[in-house]
């Protein structure tokens, strides 16, 4: 992969918008991954514990998808997918950093979790089972394809434990899906939607993503009425982007292709029209991306645990984790990933990053102003250094903007500043990571 941070131009380049982590994943190495062996092997930090589990298997692939995902496995491939997933569960379980400690959240993503079929889903969580448990994890959630789901398989993945069932609809328009190479069309999400009520999880989000390839104003507004007609309980908006492995980026550079995105103007505008109408309907700001209905009853365990610097256990082909101030991706890619694990008996590990103490800052501060605020009295005391002076001209030249206000130790993003939150980090980076390849 080869994504640049895209620099803020009105025009939608080809280039990675959204901040996930710091410092950069190009920063990460091969030859860092003893550092978080070592990590593994010491004894457990006092900070809460989280489980990803990837399943990276989906129907088709989506023309603007940068994630890790397979769509011509068979069934004795998944198999074989699960054994590897099963094996590096029983050797995560055996790690000292584990400890006592229970999993405060759970988080099953992809790829499409749900494209597993109910019978390989319980008998994935049933080998997990074996020797990890989130009984009395505060949160599980699990991502859905709408085409991949039937009424059992929802009923299934109630009992597996999940709490939180996030939707991947990000368009109403069979005409836009389909040009975006999305695997379902709209008459899936509504036939659905009945048997995920049915199935009565606690909390259920939809992903809409704005700027969608052909997206127009008139199917923007209709996204939003239909979205706000289901009512979930929570909604999550993302702004299309356009990282270098995808297929429209491929098709833009490789063939010079027109691919009509809309510029970050006009999906701001989108999103700042959809801010709007979810405020107006009784929802509720969580995050730049993410409207809630009721605050008091749906948080975000996963996300706000880990912008706050907890553990999180990776586990899965490709996948991300951060163990006792270390982060570490898994092997991505298929052979070695399964091999290391079922031949070689060991976690594979792909590279690793052990960040200094100054990079953590930087990590927690700009995950949580995603968010939309923060209190410079936590970092004060959490590292002993206060946020406002240290990056003074950056919060001086956000304000001066109409991006953020400072009002005592309270840092708050305005609407333009969350409607453009991701593009603010990078003055936030050391000078060395600006520019850098993101991924
Ligand atoms: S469903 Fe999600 S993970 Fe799968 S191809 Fe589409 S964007 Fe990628």
């Amino acid at each position: 992969m080869n994504n640049r941070m895209a620099t803020e131009t009105s025009k939608t380049e080809v280039g990675s918008y959204f901040v996930a982590n710091y410092p950069p994943f190009s920063q990460w190495r091969p030859e860092l991954v003893a550092e978080a062996e070592t990590a593994m092997r010491s004894p457990p930090r006092d900070v809460p514990l989280g489980l990803y589990i990837h399943i990276p298997f989906c129907r088709k692939r989506c023309k603007f998808c940068y994630f890790k995902v397979f769509t011509e496995k068979n069934a004795g491939e998944i198999e074989g997918y699960v054994s590897a997933l099963a094996r590096e569960m029983e050797l995560v379980s055996r790690l000292p950093v584990m400890g006592q400690r229970p999993f405060r959240f759970v988080y099953f993503g992809g790829g499409t979790p749900s494209f597993l079929s109910a019978k390989q889903l319980t008998s994935l969580v049933d080998r997990l089972r074996q020797n990890v448990k989130w009984d009395d994890a505060e949160e599980v959630t699990f991502e859905c394809e709408p085409g991949t789901l039937s009424q059992p398989k929802l009923m299934t993945i109630r009992e597996l434990g999940v709490t939180r069932l996030s939707l991947g609809v990000e368009n109403f328009s069979d005409d836009v899906l389909r040009e975006n190479g999305r695997a379902h069309l709209s008459a899936e999400i509504f036939r659905a939607w009945e048997w995920i009520q049915a199935a009565a999880f606690p909390n259920i989000n939809i992903d809409l993503i704005a700027g969608m390839v052909g997206e127009t104003e008139a199917n923007w507004r209709e996204n939003i009425r239909r979205t706000l007609e289901l009512s979930p309980d929570s909604v999550t908006i993302y702004q299309l982007e356009l990282p270098y492995n995808t297929v429209y980026s491929r098709d833009i550079l490789g063939h010079q292709t027109e691919v009509t995105v809309a510029d970050w103007p006009t999906k701001r505008a989108w999103v700042n029209l959809a801010f709007d109408e979810f405020l107006a309907a009784g929802y509720h700001v969580s995050s730049a991306y993410t409207l809630v209905k009721d605050p008091a009853r749906v948080n975000f365990s996963y996300r706000d645990n880990l912008w706050m610097g907890s553990d999180l256990l990776a586990t899965g082909i490709a996948s991300f984790g951060h163990i006792s101030g270390v982060h570490y991706q898994n092997l991505p890619e298929w052979k070695p990933y399964i091999s290391t694990l079922l031949d070689e008996n060991r976690l594979p590990l792909g590279r690793a990053l052990r960040p200094t103490p100054h990079q953590l800052l930087v990590r927690e501060m700009i995950l949580q102003l995603k968010r939309g605020y923060l209190d410079a009295g936590y970092f004060r005391q959490k590292f002993n250094v206060d946020i406002l002076d240290h990056w003074r001209p950056q919060w001086d030249g956000h304000a001066s903007e109409g991006l953020l206000s400072v009002a005592g130790d309270r840092i708050e993003l305005t609407r333009q500043g969350l409607l453009r939150a991701d593009a603010l980090l990078a003055a936030f980076f050391e000078p060395e990571h600006r520019g850098v390849r993101y991924t």
